[in-house]
């Protein structure tokens, strides 16, 4: 009778363990802002390998930033400069500090929230047109794919149909060959230079077609490209990327403003106020639509009112997780040990 009562208290422990852990993690690390749908669909464009002073020559681009339907930010990605740290920080808004895909042969998932679940959470429908490192950090969590694994040629036709069929609310096309010309004739060649204008005709033709579908379009890069070709360190080329916005609401985002820098982290959160869906406690960026700043007050108010970035945040939240699951750890192997005695005296 003894030894059954201790084998039900160890199994309510084991439950309540879990939900004990269960609720202290979801009570820090799934914090996010209230959702409040927006009625506007987002079409996000990774040109691989742009480099700023290529970005700002672009002539469609140019075009709609003396009409006042863009904005061009500088952007500063961080080192590693390459693709996939890039393809995550661009969208889960995290530092590569946190979330650890920190080269490009990290053939993994990602394990922090990213734009494509959190839109699918809100029930707003994904897209993909791009190469398939994106695809594998985020398998579950795109609901219409189109990767390619060599060549990228078809990608906006591809975007194209997928749009008119489909019309994701959250839409990332993805093509390569700007970042394939940087590392065949280098950042400042001629080459490179025409292939820009190339994709930047493309995007004018898109833009003319989601225009009327209600959509706002971002245009970044993952890294640019030195001189020479090739990227990866702390080269400023490389590190210098260009985040536009081309929307007939430009006046909703924040003006251009030398003193402050924007960061490829800024891009996610960005993303979520457009939609209007949450922003994770992973988000170290800050929002570049005007007046909102959501989520650094969020963790402001969980630090005791204490300014802290995430950073801080993360570590002092480590810590407590840290605590917790030792000494959780300590009394479930004690049960374990008593348990066990007693069916061996048994
Ligand atoms: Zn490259």
């Amino acid at each position: 009778m003894k030894n059954r009562q201790l084998i039900l208290i160890f199994v309510l422990y084991l439950l309540l363990f879990n939900n004990n852990f269960y609720f202290f993690q979801s009570s820090i690390y799934g914090l996010q802002t209230q959702p409040h749908l927006t009625d506007r669909k987002l079409c996000l464009i990774i040109l691989d390998g742009l480099r700023f002073d290529a970005a700002v020559k672009m002539p469609f681009l140019n075009n709609m930033y003396n009409s006042d339907k863009a904005v061009i930010y500088k952007g500063l990605c961080e080192v590693p400069s390459t693709s996939r740290p890039g393809y995550e920080r661009i969208l889960t808004g995290t530092s590569t500090k946190i979330n650890n895909i920190d080269n490009n042969n990290k053939h993994i998932p990602s394990l922090i929230p990213n734009l494509f679940r959190i839109s699918k959470n809100n029930r707003l429908k994904t897209g993909f047109c791009g190469y398939f490192w994106v695809e594998e950090l985020y398998p579950l969590d795109i609901d219409y794919s189109y990767f390619y694994i060599i060549r990228d040629g078809t990608t906006f036709e591809k975007s194209v149909e997928m749009i008119e069929k489909y019309q994701p609310d959250f839409m990332v096309i993805h093509p390569m060959s700007i970042d394939n010309f940087g590392h065949k004739y280098g950042g400042i060649s001629k080459e490179y230079k025409e292939e820009v204008k190339r994709i930047d005709d493309k995007i004018k033709n898109l833009w003319y077609l989601i225009e009327k579908m209600n959509y706002t379009l971002m245009l970044v890069s993952d890294h640019g490209h030195k001189d020479e070709g090739g990227h990866g360190d702390d080269n400023p080329d490389c590190l210098q990327i260009p985040i536009c916005i081309i929307s007939n609401e430009i006046n909703t985002f924040s003006p251009i403003n030398n003193t402050n820098t924007i960061s490829q982290t800024d891009i996610a959160p960005t993303i979520c106020d457009i939609l209007g869906i949450p922003k994770t406690i992973y988000m170290t960026g800050n929002s570049l639509v005007k007046h909102d700043n959501q989520i650094y007050l969020i963790r402001k108010i969980f630090s005791g009112g204490i300014d802290c970035n995430f950073q801080d945040f993360f570590n002092m939240t480590s810590i407590l997780t840290y605590i917790i699951i030792a000494s959780q750890t300590v009394i479930y192997f004690a049960c374990m040990f008593v348990a066990i005695r007693l069916f061996i005296i048994n």
